[in-house]
């Protein structure tokens, strides 16, 4: 059953509310269908299913019910998937805000604002809209938390294959259309087999974790990480020449050889091998990570850690 809790801010009362599913009841007379809020509750209800993204869905239910509002802004934040989404200009005096929750499962908060206070009867009938959104939000936020289970490596956290085939697609036409340099690592832990033999399995899991967290706080805002498979990761480097490209890879790479692991009193410091490629013209995604994986076997048989350009 879905609930609403709403906290009318200048008034300091909270009441709960429970979901409405009887709002585009067919047992809505003639003259209740003609009327015109059920037009609009039942227009809604339609574009509102027509999207499974959080932000089309909110912006759906903002364009919908602003004739009736005229609200500033409405602002809606899911804390468990990192949501938040402002609709409208700046904030005004009066607000009223609602927790949406299904089954005591959060949908996150929504906050409505605008300069004239709400009257009771306008609070009761934002309630009922509310009840149409409830169950799209909650599809459209259980199919992005979908999503991105399926981009992302569990163990790591970071991006996976699937993620950056996607990506460096998207990536490549970019850089071809506006002309931009595009450069790709392919970095491998080298000598990772000797962590599982010595230490176990789970202290390897643990190391690729720490290594991945090594990365993330080493490459920039704009680069991005994947685990390509195993203990071999690639960074996307947007806008980033041959020359830059080298000089992060080398930063990388010397970062992480400085790095100490330490679980349960045993220290593990490894090295990483890095092969890199910039995109050349008419170039494709796998032949671009071909090349990178050519320079990044040359750097293995150079010696490891170190970094080769195709
Ligand atoms: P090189 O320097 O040539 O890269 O040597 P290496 O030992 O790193 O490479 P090799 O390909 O021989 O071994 C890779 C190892 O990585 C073997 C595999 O068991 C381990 N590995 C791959 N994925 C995982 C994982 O998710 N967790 C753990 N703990 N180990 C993994
Ligand atoms: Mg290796
Ligand atoms: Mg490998």
């Amino acid at each position: 059953m879905a609930r609403l809790q709403n906290t009318e801010a200048k008034i300091l009362d909270t009441h709960f509310l429970e979901g409405r599913n009887d709002v585009l009841s067919t047992t809505a007379t003639p003259a209740q269908k003609q009327s015109e809020p059920y037009k609009v509750d039942w227009e809604l209800n339609r574009k509102l299913q027509t999207s499974l993204h959080v932000n089309d869905i909110t912006n759906i239910f903002f364009d919908g019910i602003q004739t009736e509002f005229n609200f500033a802004q409405m602002f809606f934040e899911h804390k468990n998937s990192d949501t938040n989404i402002t609709i409208g200009d700046k904030a005004a005096r009066h607000s009223c805000n609602y927790q949406i929750e299904i089954a005591g499962e959060s949908l996150g908060r929504l906050s409505f604002s605008r300069s004239i206070r709400f009257a009771e009867h306008e609070l009761n009938r934002l309630e009922e809209l509310l009840c149409l959104l409830v169950y799209p939000l909650r599809n459209a936020l259980l199919y992005e938390e979908a999503l991105k289970k399926a981009m992302h490596d569990p163990l790591t956290g970071a991006l996976n294959r699937a993620a950056l085939d996607t990506m460096l697609d998207k990536e490549i036409d970019l850089a071809h259309r506006h002309d931009n340099p595009l450069s790709v690592l392919m970095i491998d832990i080298d000598h990772f087999k000797e962590i599982n033999d010595n230490y176990g399995h789970s202290m390897g899991d643990k190391v690729l974790r720490s290594l991945v967290d090594g990365l993330n706080n080493h490459i920039r805002n704009s680069d991005i990480l994947f685990r390509y498979g195993g203990e071999e990761f690639t960074v996307l480097l947007n806008n980033t020449s041959i020359d830059g490209a080298h000089l992060l890879a080398q930063r990388i790479r010397s970062s992480i050889e400085k790095m100490t692991h330490i679980y349960d009193g045993t220290v593990i410091q490894l090295t990483i091998s890095i092969g890199m490629a910039t995109l050349e013209n008419n170039e494709t995604a796998n032949q671009l990570l071909e090349r990178s994986d050519s320079a990044l076997y040359a750097a293995k048989k150079f010696g490891r850690n170190c970094v080769i350009q195709a």
